[in-house]
């Protein structure tokens, strides 16, 4: 199959979250299975700052976009450790700054994201034609990519080159959904006519999610949990109905993790190496840990986080119950970045507790493997949580995961590997710690638990076929209708 696949951001390229690291490890493993991938994503500054080699290509844009048009190249460079092409849609106007989506010195969202992500689903169909790429399936992610498949089935309907190609998109988080005032829309070059409740409106604005999950062919998100937690008020983000709309084409596809980065027995950016079979390297990383972070070398158990600081990730539970988890025996580590009254609040919290307690605010790669290959538990209290990858790489590093369960979390820690807790309440998290904290004190039941984890595979093949099997189906849809 030929597959273009279309991400705002990908790992190493360009990264501010989870769509990152998958659109660096899908596209991968979709290749070992014998498919031709192409991937596509905005040239950003900072990655012509970077290390990569980038070619030319023929690829030459000029793009009516409202009363003007914008212009750009197109260049390449293989997906580092793979013979995938990742093209580079280009336009300084749009891409040359400092954030992806933000300006990184007010917090504040660009305020024509509509117009470069217009820009950028259309220089990717343009781009498509010019190469000569006639891809069977194009699988876009979230909203920056979601008007691709909305042109598909409007402006470029009756193009040739797209006759028979089918569009998966899929949901990394609903509550990001590309809302946009409604005077944008001679941007997008779609007719008035689409701006209608069934289609691009969404209370007044253009809402760009909702037209990916209106046009496409298949609709995925991130796991099964989630596929049917968004058909909720509870979770739907006021999308629910849309979504119950299209039930029958919304699936669930967990992500993998990427185990040629996220694994402690070749990672090369932790002090030691360890396996199953051998943890003495585990003991070293907790030690650097504590040393780095200037903890105390004690014994007791240190529960880590890492995270985006945002009131998703359930926060707000730990600030509830602060002071009665720092009365247990344990060391805590923070790595975040996010929103700056959460992240004061942590700070000023844990400046209570010197020596107990390490906030490190700012997005530190290095640091995020320390964590999971030093730490003994991994919390994440989601309030929702898609997928989540930080279980999935604890279970990998022996650092046993305290999750709520929910979406992806849901899917993946159950009793056999971990602890989870139902109800969003700040005390039975704390219940679920005081749990793990005992079973810790039994330091063989403890191995056993970590070493259930630690054997466990959850690489990224078994959801590549699945995307395979849905990229089928699509087709199949196209092909009927
Ligand atoms: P989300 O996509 O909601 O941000 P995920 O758990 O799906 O959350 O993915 C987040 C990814 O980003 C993980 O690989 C995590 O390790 C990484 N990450 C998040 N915040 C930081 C940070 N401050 N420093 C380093 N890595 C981070």
């Amino acid at each position: 199959m030929d597959i273009t696949y279309v991400s705002s951001e990908v790992v190493p390229f360009a990264r501010t979250g989870g769509l990152s690291d998958v659109a660096g490890a899908l596209p991968k493993s979709l290749q070992e299975l014998g498919h031709k991938v192409y991937l596509f994503m905005p040239l950003y500054k900072k990655i012509k700052q970077g290390p990569f080699k980038l070619s030319p290509t023929k690829g030459s844009l000029s793009i009516p976009m409202g009363n003007k048009t914008s212009t750009g190249l197109v260049y390449s460079a293989p997906l580092p450790g793979t013979r995938i092409s990742t093209y580079f849609i280009e336009n300084t106007t749009y891409y040359d700054r400092e954030g992806l989506y933000q300006d990184p010195a007010t917090g504040k969202d660009y305020k024509d994201n509509c117009e470069r992500f217009s820009f950028f689903s259309k220089a990717v169909l343009e781009t498509l034609q010019v190469l000569g790429i006639k891809p069977d399936i194009i699988h876009c992610n979230d909203w920056q990519s979601a008007l691709v498949p909305t042109y598909l089935k409007t402006l470029y309907k009756d193009n040739n080159s797209f006759r028979g190609t089918a569009s998966l998109f899929t949901i990394h988080n609903l509550s990001y959904q590309g809302l946009f005032p409604k005077e944008d829309m001679p941007l997008t070059g779609l007719d008035w006519s689409y701006f209608n409740w069934k289609q691009l409106e969404f209370y007044g604005k253009i809402n760009l999610l909702k037209a990916g999950i209106v046009f496409s062919d298949i609709i995925t998100t991130v796991s099964r949990k989630y596929a049917e937690e968004i058909q909720t008020a509870e979770f739907g983000v006021g999308l629910e109905g849309v979504l119950r709309e299209r039930t029958v084409d919304l699936y669930g596809v967990l992500n993998g993790a990427d185990y040629s980065v996220w694994n402690p027995e070749k990672d090369k950016l932790i002090p030691a190496n360890y396996s199953l079979k051998n943890l003495k390297g585990k003991k070293a990383c907790k030690q650097h840990l504590q040393r780095k972070l200037k903890l105390p070398q004690s014994d007791a158990p240190i529960i880590g986080m890492i995270g985006r600081v945002a009131s998703q990730k359930g926060l707000d539970l730990v600030m509830e119950c602060w002071d009665e988890l720092m009365k247990e025996d344990i060391e805590f580590v923070l790595l975040g970045t996010g929103e700056p009254n959460i992240e004061q609040a942590l700070k000023s919290a844990a400046a209570r507790y010197p020596g107990k307690a390490s906030i490190n605010i700012g997005f530190d790669n290095q640091l995020s493997h320390e964590i999971e290959a030093g730490a003994d538990m991994f919390l994440m209290p989601s309030k929702f949580e898609p997928c989540g990858l930080n279980q999935l790489y604890s279970l990998k590093y022996g650092t046993v995961p305290i999750v709520r369960s929910t979406g992806g979390l849901a899917d993946t820690i159950d009793a056999s590997v971990g602890f989870s807790f139902q109800s969003y309440s700040s005390k039975e998290m704390l219940e679920t710690i005081k749990k793990a904290l005992k079973l810790y004190r039994d330091q063989s039941k403890w191995l056993e638990l970590m070493k259930m984890g630690m054997l466990q595979d959850w690489s990224w093949e078994k959801s590549a076929r699945e995307y395979l099997t849905l990229y089928q189906k699509a087709l199949a849809k196209v092909k009927g209708a």
